[in-house]
């Protein structure tokens, strides 16, 4: 069966799409440290490497070079450049949280795609929205937080599923990143019934709402960012507990 691209009806020869692009790279000059973890949270690879450049082919030529290749220079590097490279005192109005939420929509869909052996969690017109609108689904929840560590490359993505009393299933998709001294995070769920569900404490003074919407007057960073790649784990997996246990 020839693969479809994510975003479009385009079925055959996808384009390697590059996750970490070359603006994103020429911030973070010399080595850098690559790890990559599955959905269990277990790390798949992780590399010390001058160059960064794992590509994804799951989107058409015409995807990657046309609204997409936009987002990465109208959107992603004008709103991210200063949070990735550590700057501070950085006044993040609500224009350019949605800026960065459509690449960190843009990139978990991307990564979900990689991971070809499961259904896309996110549904087909929801992905054809994006590509038509630029829509993100209202019902995501996006969040950031600055990571001390530099010249370092994380992706987490994790998957769970369960039931949340009286008995409303959920299933949720979690992908983190982490791009020098920037975290982005994004909480996406399908949900029958209505039980709100919240995520491990501790977090609350680094993890900022970045989608739908960003706080009034927000200036980055928070008070406190991730010190250590176990901070970064232990935030990438802040929404593993949110089912009871039996
Ligand atoms: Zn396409």
């Amino acid at each position: 069966m020839p693969k479809e691209c994510a975003f479009c009806p385009h079925e055959g020869k996808l384009s390697a799409e590059h996750v970490v692009s070359d603006w994103m790279k020429s911030l973070f000059p010399g080595k850098k440290l690559f790890t990559r973890r599955n959905r269990a949270g277990q790390i798949i690879s992780q590399t010390i490497q001058e160059e960064i450049d794992w590509t994804a082919k799951v989107v058409c030529e015409k995807c990657n070079n046309t609204w997409m290749s936009n987002i990465e220079s109208q959107h992603a590097k004008p709103a991210m450049t200063a949070l990735m490279i550590g700057k501070k005192n950085v006044p993040i109005p609500q224009a350019s949280a949605h800026s960065i939420a459509l690449f960190a929509f843009k990139t978990a869909v991307v990564l979900d795609h990689t991971q070809r052996k499961r259904e896309p969690f996110f549904s087909r017109r929801v992905r054809h929205a994006f590509r038509q609108h630029l829509d993100i689904p209202r019902t995501l929840h996006m969040w950031m937080a600055g990571f001390a560590s530099r010249t370092s490359v994380h992706f987490h993505t994790g998957y769970y599923k369960g039931t949340l009393p009286p008995s409303n299933p959920l299933e949720m998709y979690i992908c983190t990143c982490g791009i020098g001294h920037f975290v982005f995070q994004v909480v996406a769920q399908k949900q029958i019934g209505f039980t709100g569900f919240y995520p491990r404490t501790g977090f609350e003074k680094l993890a900022v709402p970045l989608w739908p919407r960003v706080w009034p007057q927000f200036v980055w960073p928070a008070a406190n960012v991730l010190r250590t790649l176990k901070d970064f784990d232990a935030f990438s997996e802040r929404w593993k507990d949110v089912f009871p246990s039996r």
